[in-house]
């Protein structure tokens, strides 16, 4: 674990999160937590909740009780969260599968437009900050053109690239490479396998197993709603203890 010696608090805390769409009960008793520079990988079948539970993280949800901390910002149920949740949103960067760039917008207008406006940075600075950006996911020769111009596998590195923009303390995954081609999947994965390695915390939902075996620190099981099993990766998928699990990942390896 790349984890910064600094800091011991968890960066996310989930305490007894329960969430309901409404008779159905998509989380049940959440209980997590994630530490700074920590690499968390959500696997389970579709339905399961997995996006539920990510997006409860940076408010895009509401929960009906529990207690959900982000680096101290404490979001409540029912969406009452006010300051909080503005914090939150500041600090926690996300990344989609449908890369939802700005279609009207060129890649280069896409990365500075929240540090412009949220962050309030002059547009040299963030330009700066953008072509450096740019140029990390590989992508520096395409500011100009508009995300219709662009590849899956490209138009996603831009979704990194702008999501890195605001220097977020913790990034989102959804499925980033399940809208892809396959051959595009690898430079996406490469970007963030980067961004692993220089100690970014992270929480990722996907199906790539060989990747979440090789990156994460941690994997969860969801089931139904339920954290099922959480352990390193060798464990998991090696040698599994749930039987919800072993049969999960019987289907997908
Ligand atoms: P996953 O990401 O694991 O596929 P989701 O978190 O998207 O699962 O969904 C979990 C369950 O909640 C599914 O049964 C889904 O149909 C249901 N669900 C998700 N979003 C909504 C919504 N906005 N309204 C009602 N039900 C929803
Ligand atoms: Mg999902």
């Amino acid at each position: 674990m790349t984890q910064n010696e600094n800091s011991t608090a968890p960066i996310v805390r989930m305490e007894k999160v329960n969430k309901h769409f409404g008779s159905l009960h998509v989380l049940q008793d959440i209980d997590l937590e994630v530490a700074t520079g920590e690499v968390v990988v959500v696997i389970g079948a579709s339905g399961s909740g997995k996006s539920t539970l990510i997006r409860c993280i940076n408010g895009l949800e509401e929960f009906q009780d529990g207690h959900i901390e982000v680096d101290g910002n404490e979001l409540t149920p029912h969406g009452k969260s006010g300051k909080a949740l503005q914090k939150i949103r500041t600090e926690v960067g996300m990344v989609f599968q449908q890369f939802n760039l700005f279609p009207h917008l060129s890649v280069l207008d896409n990365v500075i437009l929240a540090p412009m406006k949220v962050r309030g940075w002059s547009r040299a600075d963030a330009v700066e900050t953008a072509q450096r950006l740019l140029e990390r996911v590989g992508i520096s020769d395409q500011a100009a053109k508009y995300p219709s111009q662009l590849s899956g596998g490209q138009q996603q590195r831009v979704a990194l690239a702008r999501a890195l923009a605001m220097e977020p303390r913790l990034m989102l995954f959804d499925e980033p490479t399940s809208a892809l081609d396959p051959e595009m999947i690898g430079e996406v994965l490469d970007a963030m396998r980067e961004l692993a390695r220089e100690g970014m915390t992270m929480i990722i939902v996907t199906h790539e197993m060989g990747f979440a075996r090789e990156v994460a620190d941690r994997v969860i099981y969801i089931h139904k709603g339920e954290i099922a099993e959480e352990a390193p990766p060798e464990k998991i998928f090696d040698t599994p203890e749930d039987e919800r699990t072993r049969s999960f990942l019987a289907r997908v390896l």
